[in-house]
């Protein structure tokens, strides 16, 4: 499904990634931990297209989609992102926000879809607030759900927990766990926490110094 092959990004004298690679099958979950400043982040952009590597390429489905100097537009990789900070839009509300991403489906499905999402979220009453409106958990919870409505086949998570108390924490860790992991989808997530990843995974990958170990 997705082959990152010996990537490399360097920002000024800083190298935050070295020649990392790595590959996932349909279906498959990688759970990535590793201090601050590993190179965590750095990965993802990149496999989200939002950054381009120094050296090496990334492969969809055998498709080149990033190279040195070009890459695939990230809302072509039919991917979702899940990012450390906030990035629900604040001027259309919770419903708008999930609709966003589902312009691909008639307007009468994809509504029907993000009723069902919210409700499946424990949210159903939420569609027509403002992110402001939201307490830290239930914006990241739309936020998956916006992330989660177009059906993507790989899902990226950057330290989706940050800044939310332990009790929001582990609700939010379980919803992820219920509702990201299907037969059919990828997921990459990235969390500093050791303890999370393990929770996530039996071996979760550790980042150092810009490689996976
Ligand atoms: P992590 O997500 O594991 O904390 P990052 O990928 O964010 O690590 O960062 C890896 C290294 O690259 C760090 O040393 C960080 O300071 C540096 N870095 C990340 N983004 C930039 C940037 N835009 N400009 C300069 N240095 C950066
Ligand atoms: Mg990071």
């Amino acid at each position: 499904m997705l082959r990152v092959e010996s990537i490399s990004r360097r920002y000024d004298t800083q190298e935050a990634l070295k020649k990392t690679s790595f590959s996932l099958k349909e279906g498959e979950t990688m759970v990535i931990t590793g201090p601050s400043g590993s190179g965590k982040t750095t990965l993802l952009r990149i496999v989200a297209g939002l950054d381009l590597p120094d050296t090496g390429e990334v492969y969809l489905r055998g498709e080149l989609i990033s190279r040195p100097g070009w890459a695939a537009q990230p809302h072509t990789r039919n991917m979702g992102f899940v990012f450390q900070r906030s990035t629900l839009w604040p001027h259309m509300t919770v419903g708008q926000n999930i609709l966003y991403g589902m312009h691909r489906l008639d307007i009468s499905a994809a509504e029907e879809r993000m009723r069902h999402l919210l409700a499946e979220a424990g949210l159903e009453n939420f569609e027509r607030r403002y992110p402001s409106q939201l307490s830290g958990g239930e914006a990241r919870r739309v936020e998956i759900l916006r992330a989660l409505a177009p059906q993507p086949e790989i899902m990226l998570m950057d330290e989706p927990l940050t800044n939310l108390d332990p009790e929001n924490s582990e609700r939010l860790l379980h919803f992820i766990k219920e509702n990201i992991y299907e037969k059919d989808r990828c997921l990459i997530y990235v969390t500093h926490d050791r303890s999370e990843a393990e929770e996530l995974s039996s071996n979760p990958l550790v980042m150092e110094g810009g490689q996976l170990r």
